[in-house]
């Protein structure tokens, strides 16, 4: 009995028909619902939410240890505020959603709904700062933001409203912003370094900065479906939004000074997605025992007439692994097989499976089961906890391994367009030599249906022949993919 692997009830989508598997995954493992009546709204249900916020306190947990205060800013924005900076609304007024009325009344200075949230926290920096003693300001918040996206929505990739946290910061000189740049790049890589996630950490091309940065880096990382997700951005702002909304203070030689920002910000549906995306297999999530809602999951093998002896060892043993701070939950409910309930748990993700029958109960030990590689151990009631906590290393270790295996794997050099095509048609993240010219990177996207996402921040590359493009001199070496 304690030999099946799986129950086959219900038929299991393979990973290999990503698009179809991830649908069925968000649906039966409680993640989320993309059923909302609106377009490109989706509810996030309870597994899926348990598993953000455990996301979202891994980041705020970092950002309150380097001195970010938490902040809860308005959602909406005032149109004068919204249109300062030109490059910013020129970047997002394409997608922004208005609210025009209030009751009857049309509103005289209509309201945007935050796209992202610069133009709603720079006036109140404003306020903030009158000498160089006020610095540096540091804020973050959790929320959602609203972007009328145009390209088609994907729950957790792509939606018109999207949770994430944004942080902000105001510095007396812009070298202190620069320093303030690699803290958040540390935090967000620390953040993703524990969900086992492998990233490329990409200076954004200057056409494909964000709107109104002097610069941006970002952390891509792959996708089943070969399509580069980005999960995080970080922002040097400069003094363009410290211009614009007159962040002036005096500074330390009594003279006026305009104060330089950083923001960025983490997309939870997009690490989520990613964090799904990456480590679940064919029979379902398979999750990192740090954001796992239930880390353990006990199933009593039930005999006829022996029911009480194995429910009530389980019940002993729930409570030892509880006690240890593990998250744990005892599936005892009568009415399923545990064929089944090793189906739906293996669905959800849980690290490992601890099954006791009346012969564990008698022998005082227990078979633990690992979600991601179904391989088995026995091991003494004494020795449970140490184990458990032995395993759940291993299991992140093994997550972690095989993702950067995978997105290793994945890049690939091109030296010329043929070379390039036939690696995008093959779905992979290409680096190739690139002049720098935004023509070239349009006429590349043009030909290839592959963008230039940028080139490393935390690496130093050096091109090694002529533009992949124009075969004029290259300057930098350049990543191509297909994108979100
Ligand atoms: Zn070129």
């Amino acid at each position: 009995m304690t030999g099946n692997k799986s129950s086959k009830k219900k038929e299991l989508i393979a990973k290999d028909n990503f698009t179809e598997w991830y649908d069925n995954v968000l649906l039966e493992a409680k993640v989320a619902d993309d059923r909302y009546p609106v377009k490109g709204f989706t509810v996030y249900t309870g597994w899926g939410m348990s598993i953000a916020r455990r996301i979202i306190g891994m980041l705020e947990e970092r950002l309150d240890n380097t001195d970010h205060d938490p902040m809860q800013f308005p959602v909406v924005i005032p149109q004068s505020s919204f249109q300062k900076e030109e490059d910013h609304i020129a970047g997002f007024s394409g997608e922004v959603f208005w609210i025009t009325h209030a009751g009857e009344n049309e509103l005289e200075n209509k309201l945007v709904l935050r796209p992202t949230s610069e133009t709603a926290i720079y006036p109140m920096f404003k306020l903030w700062m009158r000498s160089h003693q006020d610095f540096p300001i540091r804020m973050q918040q959790t929320c959602n933001v609203y972007r009328y996206e145009t390209k088609a929505t994907r729950p957790l990739y792509r939606g018109r409203e999207f949770l994430w946290n944004e942080g902000h910061t105001a510095h007396a000189t812009y070298e202190d912003a620069e320093e303030q740049i690699k803290i958040a790049l540390r935090i967000y890589s620390e953040v993703y370094d524990a969900l086992g996630l492998s990233y490329i950490m990409l200076k954004r091309p200057v056409f494909d900065k964000f709107a109104g940065a002097d610069y941006s880096v970002a952390f891509d990382t792959w996708n089943p479906d070969g399509k580069v997700n980005q999960i995080g951005t970080v922002h040097q702002l400069g003094y363009n939004f410290g211009e614009a909304f007159e962040q002036t203070f005096e500074d330390e030689n009594g003279e006026q000074a305009t104060a330089a920002n950083t923001c960025y910000g983490m997309g939870f549906g997009r690490t989520l997605a990613a964090t799904i995306a990456h480590h679940g297999d064919n029979n379902g999530l398979v999750l990192p025992p740090k954001v796992a809602p239930k880390q353990v999951v006990i199933v009593p093998i039930l005999f006829r007439g022996k029911e009480e002896i194995a429910v009530g060892y389980a019940k002993e043993l729930e409570a030892k692994l509880k006690e240890a701070g593990i998250r744990v939950v005892l599936d005892s409910d009568n009415r399923t097989s545990p064929g089944d309930k090793y189906y739906k748990w293996e669905m959800y993700g849980v690290p490992l499976r601890l099954e006791v029958g009346p012969r564990e109960a008698q022998n005082k030990n227990a078979t633990l089961v690992r979600r991601d590689n179904f391989e088995k151990v026995q091991v003494d009631e004494e020795k449970l906890v140490e184990k458990v906590n032995e395993l759940f290393e291993a299991i992140f270790e093994n997550l972690k391994a095989k993702d950067k295996a995978k997105l290793d794997s994945l890049v690939k050099d091109a030296y010329d367009m043929d070379q390039l095509e036939a690696y995008m048609e093959a779905r992979l993240i290409v680096k190739v030599n690139w002049c720098g010219d935004a023509e070239c990177a349009m006429n590349i996207k043009d030909q290839v249906s592959g963008e230039i996402r940028g080139t490393r921040w935390d690496v130093e590359e050096e091109p090694t022949g002529s533009c992949v493009f124009c075969k004029d001199e290259a300057k930098y070496v350049a990543y191509v993919s297909r994108t979100y």
